[in-house]
């Protein structure tokens, strides 16, 4: 699967997957019940994982598929009331050891059994156990705890799985493309890679088994391909390419200080959409007017501890100076899900679906101390440019009543304690990325400054297809005539109460949907920056009746492939 376009040829660096840090801090003595909980959670993951490698091995059909699927099943098993669990349970209760030493210490002491069994067939044993072992301590750790820092500069990163919190983790310029095993095109790594422009492919089942570090191999990101071990003919074919995709690129720099308006003059805020502040400076090469969707997930990332609210303000006040006066609309914390941090494993809780779970604006609400503190340092932010507070994941008019009063009372508190914020709080708009949220958008109006809407949940939501599934990647649809009716409603009820809206979910980085969301209204569009000049190549070629006509016409339409064939015939002829 392409996740993020782009051509490099260079040298694969597999993944260290051994290297694990072991944190050998006892527990306190009321924390065996929560310690013995963690780790039986870090199982249910491993689990998961195993069964998610073994349905992804068994699509890609090939001959050693099988015999993978039985050994994988035995690493299920493994983990099943078994003495690796066992023993490790009673290490934390009797030992006070955190979770990650007990299995590290259980995984010595069997592995030593089995090594020491003079038969070479068992004593091969011993790597499987501890491969077992490591993907629990890795689960354990939350946010894997890898190597990133061994990669050298320019490799091709392959992996099982890369996290954000992984990405995050690699110096710019460090990886030039990654092959993962796992993960969909609009899960959260996918997003990240193209927004740091680093070419993609994602859902390459056997990928790792297929790469020695060292390897030179191909990677084409907007096809989906990877070459191994290829040919003079491929790297010539493949050098000509990446000239031709770097040439189109370094084509569309020339736009960056061009306005971004439509040809019949009407203009257009190109805003960026930042997961880490390294992205800051590609949104303003690229031109972007603002930001209109700041994650604040990375504040969290890689940390076991919660930042509190002076950590928050100073980073977040950096990005508002940066950007020097333009808007930064700045989300409170989206974790769950998908998105994990590690400080907040215990509240998320391990519900039977993570994404219809305690996510987004649900367990900020739960953990008000959240988002006192994530406010706080967002209006103390505010003093330093023009900031607007944007709430994830709202269905109901109460969450945003709820959330106002807490914005409110953080306030006063802050002006109690002599912080300078602005006399106008900043405005606070809602994420419509749920379609309860959608379809109710008029209900919402009431409690909300701005919208944005988000399309890669609202797809997720609206289908039922998991975003980061890479089993049903392929039916991750936006163009679903469910899905485009509830974005074209939203935008309408918006602009006739006067409300400012704004597309930022992926869709709205792709050049082919923009005469669509022109044509319906909108003027506001957030992407990874890395599409910015693209989007505005295409828009400046757009004229705002043509595409209200065009629009129209799609959305007489019932079938989503005809759909798509007509947005790429598109010609705005005026
Ligand atoms: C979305 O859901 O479309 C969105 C922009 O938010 P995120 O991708 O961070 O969930
Ligand atoms: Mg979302």
């Amino acid at each position: 699967m392409g996740a993020s376009g782009g051509i490099v040829i260079g040298r694969a660096f597999v993944l260290d997957r051994q290297y694990i840090q072991v944190s050998r801090k006892p527990i306190a003595d009321d924390a065996v019940q929560a310690e013995s909980k963690r780790l039986h959670d870090g199982v249910a993951q491993s689990i998961d994982q195993l069964k998610r490698l073994k349905s992804q091995s068994a699509n890609a059909g090939s001959a050693a598929s099988e015999e993978l699927g039985f050994l994988l099943d035995a690493y299920v098993h493994m983990l099943t009331e078994s003495r690796l669990v066992r023993g490790a349970e009673e290490l934390i209760v009797s030992r006070k050891l955190n979770a990650v030493h007990a299995v590290s210490e259980v995984i010595d002491v069997i592995a030593n059994q089995f090594s020491g069994i003079d038969d070479r067939y068992i004593a091969a044993r011993a790597s499987d156990i501890r491969e077992v072992g490591l993907r629990l301590m890795r689960c354990l750790i939350g946010e894997t705890d890898r190597a990133a820092d061994m990669a050298p500069t320019g490799a091709i990163l392959i992996a099982e799985d890369v996290s954000p919190a992984d990405m995050a983790r690699f110096e710019p310029g460090q990886l030039t493309a990654f092959v993962t095993a796992l993960g969909g095109a609009e899960g959260h790594t996918a997003i990240m890679a193209r927004s740091l422009g680093i070419p993609a492919v994602l859902g390459a089942a056997d990928i790792i088994r297929g790469v020695s570090g060292g390897d030179q191999i191909i990677v084409d990101g907007g096809r989906g391909e990877v070459i191994l071990a290829p040919t003079d003919a491929d790297i010539a074919h493949y050098t000509q390419r990446r000239e031709d995709w770097l040439a189109a690129r370094n084509k569309l720099a020339s736009l960056r200080d061009v306005p971004s308006a439509t040809r019949d003059g009407v203009d257009i805020d190109l805003h960026a959409n930042i997961e880490l502040p390294i992205e800051l400076s590609a949104a303003l090469e690229n031109g972007a007017s603002g930001i209109g969707l700041l994650r604040s997930e990375f504040m969290f990332m890689n940390k076991d501890y919660l930042p509190d609210e002076d950590e928050q303000y100073a980073e977040l006040a950096d990005i508002v100076k940066r950007m020097d006066g333009k808007p930064v609309t700045i989300r409170t914390l989206d974790i769950g899900g998908e998105k994990l941090a590690v400080a907040l494993q215990a509240d998320m809780g391990t519900g039977p679906n993570p994404a219809l779970g305690l996510r987004g604006v649900r367990l900020s609400l739960r953990k008000p101390e959240l988002l006192e503190a994530q406010f706080g340092a967002i209006l103390r932010a505010s003093l330093h440019g023009q900031v607007r507070v944007l709430i994830p994941m709202v269905v109901s008019v109460h969450e945003m009543t709820r959330a106002r009063h807490i914005y409110e009372a953080v306030a006063k508190r802050l002006r109690k304690q002599g912080h300078a914020i602005p006399d106008d709080l900043p405005p606070l708009g809602a994420m419509i990325e749920i379609p309860a949220a959608a379809i109710a958008v008029d209900t919402l109006a009431r409690e909300c400054d701005f919208f944005a809407i988000g399309t890669n949940d609202l797809t997720q939501y609206t289908l039922a297809i998991d975003r980061t599934d890479d089993q049903v990647a392929g039916l991750f649809d936006p163009l679903h005539p469910s899905v485009l009716r509830l974005i074209r409603d939203v935008i309408k009820l918006s602009n006739e109460r006067g409300i400012p809206v704004s597309v930022c979910g992926e869709m709205a980085g792709d050049p082919r949907y923009i005469p669509l969301f022109i044509g319906f209204g909108l003027r506001n569009l957030s992407m990874s920056p890395v599409n910015l000049l693209l989007v505005k190549q295409r828009l400046r070629r757009l004229d705002t009746r043509n595409s209200k006509h065009q629009a129209d016409r799609v959305m007489e339409q019932w079938d989503q492939a005809r759909i798509a064939m007509m947005l790429d015939d598109f010609n705005d002829l005026a």
